[in-house]
């Protein structure tokens, strides 16, 4: 047991705590009013003016050191603001990535230059990211990536594309993991990251049509794009060990967890009134409080591995493999409750939302690593494999 045997519990901190409230009241005038289905999208919502104002208030960059435009916080003030933001159903997608990875990967990877270009405009919500991991031949299997970056002179020339790349039509630079050296064979040697321009020449950005007929995502393609010297960022050959530490950011956080929790507090809305009411109902709202609090326990304890500059890898796993299967229950068992009733009966605002939940829910499980290498990770960090 030796990769979970560390997994204390642990509290959020009184003086980060103490953030919600304001949080909190400014979300209730903000957001709330907003129908619930286009809430229910939160953090693929994107909405820039949105992310400026929290910047404003000084919520973003929350864990970015000071001199650096950041609040100077622990993990746990970021915990708060995003359980908070996804709870309301806040638009948090323009910032969400930057502020949760691409920030503290270059804080801890990034030279001086670097942290001093990019993080105060992460803090101002002025520099959104994306991650360019996933290629077409490369999704589960990181290590056969195939965009390379080639050094010409004093600069990079990047070929190849990225697929599936959360906001990238909306972003100013990604993150994207790629080859510099051998081939794909090599597997995880000769990987590197690099920040890339998307402003720059060569550089096509074309989204994608989910299920639910959003287009979230998109492909990325580089045609003989020359980036700066400076492009790389940490180690070069080093590509893998970083992004296994980035991977930690991405899957530990309440987003693995509540991307179903705008459906849910429509649905107990309604079983809250006279005609919404019934047993099952209330049986039903009891078990799915039963699973979400150890859920909110765990991934409180490993923001508090974070918190101490730790690299969660097999527990973050282990959140968001049981985050996404309740993010994924919500919709299901809410969809039978209210299947049992006339449906003239049920707010149509709650049946949109429901049908937006259906149509995102199957790829919870897929962004951000499968459930079945999560799984294989897992059983490794276990000593099973
Ligand atoms: C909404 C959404 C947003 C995303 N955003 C981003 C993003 O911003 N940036 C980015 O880089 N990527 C992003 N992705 C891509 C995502 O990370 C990949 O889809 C995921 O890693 C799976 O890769 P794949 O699609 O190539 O599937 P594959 O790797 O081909 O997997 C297909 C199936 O086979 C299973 N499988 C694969 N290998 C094994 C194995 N060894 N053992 C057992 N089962 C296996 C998988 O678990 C899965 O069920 C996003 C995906 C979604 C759905």
């Amino acid at each position: 047991m030796t990769g979970l045997a560390s997994l204390d519990l642990a509290a959020i901190p009184d003086e980060d705590e103490a953030l919600r409230p304001a949080v909190r009241a400014f979300l209730e005038e903000a957001v709330c009013s907003r129908p619930a289905d286009r809430r229910a999208r939160s953090w693929s919502g994107y909405d820039p003016a949105f992310s400026r104002e929290l910047a404003r208030r000084g919520w973003l960059g929350l864990t970015l050191p000071p001199e650096y435009g950041g609040g100077g916080r622990s993990s746990f003030a970021r915990f708060v603001i995003a359980e908070e933001m996804l709870n309301a159903g806040a638009p948090v997608g323009s910032h969400w990535i930057a502020d949760r990875q691409s920030g503290p990967l270059i804080l801890k990877y990034g030279t001086e230059d670097q942290k001093r270009f990019y993080l105060p405009r992460i803090c101002r919500g002025e520099a959104f990211f994306c991650i360019g991991m996933s290629e077409p031949n490369a999704g589960s299997d990181l290590a056969s990536i195939a965009t390379r970056a080639e050094r010409e002179g004093d600069q990079w020339v990047l070929n190849g594309q990225k697929i599936w790349t959360t906001n990238a039509h909306g972003s100013h630079f990604m993150i994207a993991l790629v080859r510099t050296s051998g081939s794909t064979s090599d597997r995880q040697k000769g990987l590197s990251q690099v920040i890339i321009d998307l402003s720059l020449p060569g550089v096509t950005v074309r989204p994608i049509e989910d299920l639910s007929g959003d287009s979230h995502f998109c492909e990325v393609f580089f045609e003989n794009v020359r980036l700066r010297p400076d492009a790389l960022i940490g180690t070069e050959g080093q590509g893998w060990e970083q992004v296994t530490a980035e991977l930690a950011f991405e899957r530990s956080g309440p987003e693995r967890i509540y991307s179903s929790m705008v459906l849910l507090d429509e649905w107990l809305a309604f079983v809250r009134t006279k005609m919404g009411g019934s047993p099952a109902s209330t049986r039903l709202a009891g078990r799915l409080a039963a699973h979400l609090a150890p859920l909110r326990a765990l991934s409180i304890a490993v923001t508090e591995k974070l918190s101490r500059g730790e690299s969660p890898v097999v527990e973050a796993a282990l959140v968001k493999d049981l985050g996404t299967s309740f993010e994924q229950m919500v919709p299901a068992v809410i969809a039978d409750d209210l299947g049992s009733r006339a449906p003239e009966l049920v707010p149509m605002e709650l049946w949109q939302t429901l049908a937006y939940a259906t149509q995102s829910s199957p790829s919870y499980s897929l962004r951000g690593g499968t459930r079945e290498i999560l799984r294989g990770m897992i059983a490794r960090g276990l000593g099973l494999r």
